[in-house]
């Protein structure tokens, strides 16, 4: 057994029944577990609701390499790495284009499972290729940009959870750089704007509004903002005035969730020791000591309660992992 408290985030007391380390690519090729197991990064997207009957099998490959080419900077970097430390260590050598995704948790090799993103970018732009261990098959797999079928924070990977490792994603970042300024607070900032300037912002806004994980346990946003049609949106613009939507498309759009939590009435909501953020509603945080089951109950009632109202059912974004592995609320 082995204590996943530590493992992720939320810090919800768990243990797994096998852990294995991967520090290095030949650890995959002899791995063989026994289902159910669960592929881990940095678990800042994870809750370990109870103990895991399982083997959790841990990213912990590291390394980092830049090549440079006429028109962009080639950067390979090893899955098990910090994916913010990787924008810092950018930034400080002038490579520019992920300031946007500044401060995101989790590592490397999580960033294109669900196609991160943030201020108006997303980290596909820049995805050259991803390099994975397929864990069901044992084999490896190169994934070019359309192979991975990037969404809305979504990808093959996330389709088919527990088959791809990610070891390594390569980057090709323009030496031509644009900065992407149209989200509020990025178009306030004075011209000419600078990466940095966009680097700093982000993470002020970010650590102004979301709680420090390793002072108050939290998953960062715990629901995701779900996209409706136009018509739901006139009618929830009649029961909600000031609801806060943007187009997605022609026929739909899509609704900040953590205003909705916030509009019920719902931040000052807890179940036990489980309880909504007051600055950025979207995010539940652990009071300390709390149990997976008391995190379950909160998010299942705002889930009701956000639907009984607005039709509208949220799904959360954070990876649910019970006993035999992943659950839905
Ligand atoms: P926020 O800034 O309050 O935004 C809430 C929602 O409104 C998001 O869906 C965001 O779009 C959308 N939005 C805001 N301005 C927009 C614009 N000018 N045009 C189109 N859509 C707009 O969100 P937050 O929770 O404080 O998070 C800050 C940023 O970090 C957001 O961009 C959020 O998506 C991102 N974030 C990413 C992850 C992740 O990648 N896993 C996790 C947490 C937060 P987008 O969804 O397109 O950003």
């Amino acid at each position: 057994m082995r204590d996943l408290s530590n493992l992720h985030t939320f810090r919800l007391p768990s243990q797994c029944r096998d852990f294995v380390e991967v520090t290095s690519a030949d650890n995959l090729m002899t791995l063989e577990p026994q289902e159910p197991w669960y592929l881990l990064g940095e678990g800042s997207n994870t809750a370990f609701i109870e103990d895991f009957h399982g083997t959790v099998i841990h990213n912990a490959l590291k390394g980092v390499q830049v090549d440079e080419l006429p028109e962009y900077t080639r950067v390979t970097v090893a899955g098990g790495e910090n994916w913010h430390e990787l924008v810092s260590q950018l930034r400080s050598m002038d490579i520019n284009g992920l300031e946007n995704l500044a401060l995101i948790p989790g590592s490397v090799g999580a960033a294109p499972v669900q196609n991160i993103g943030a201020y108006g970018v997303e980290v596909s732009q820049f995805i050259e290729l991803v390099t994975a261990w397929d864990v069901e098959k044992r084999h490896w797999a190169y994934f070019t940009p359309s192979d991975c079928e990037f969404g809305y924070r979504d990808s093959v990977f996330k389709q088919t959870p527990g088959r791809w490792f990610i070891t390594e994603v390569s980057f090709l970042m323009p030496k031509k750089w644009h900065p992407v300024t149209h989200y509020a607070p990025l178009n306030e900032l004075p011209e000419p704007v600078t990466a940095q300037a966009i680097f700093d912002k982000v993470i002020e806004t970010r650590r102004q509004k979301l709680p420090d994980p390793t002072v108050t346990p939290n998953a960062g946003s715990f629901f995701k903002n779900p996209v409706v049609s136009i018509e739901h949106l006139k009618v929830l613009e009649s029961k909600l005035p000031g609801v806060v939507s943007y187009p997605v498309s022609d026929s739909s759009v899509k609704l900040a969730a953590g205003w909705l939590i916030d509009n019920l009435g719902l931040k000052s909501l807890s179940v036990g020791n489980v309880g909504v953020n007051p600055k950025q509603a979207l995010v539940l945080v652990n009071k300390g000591q709390a149990q997976g089951a008391e995190l379950l109950a909160l998010a299942q009632e705002i889930q009701d309660r956000v639907y009984d109202v607005t039709g509208v059912e949220l799904e959360p974004e954070v990876r649910l992992v019970g006993a035999q592995g992943l659950i839905n609320l």
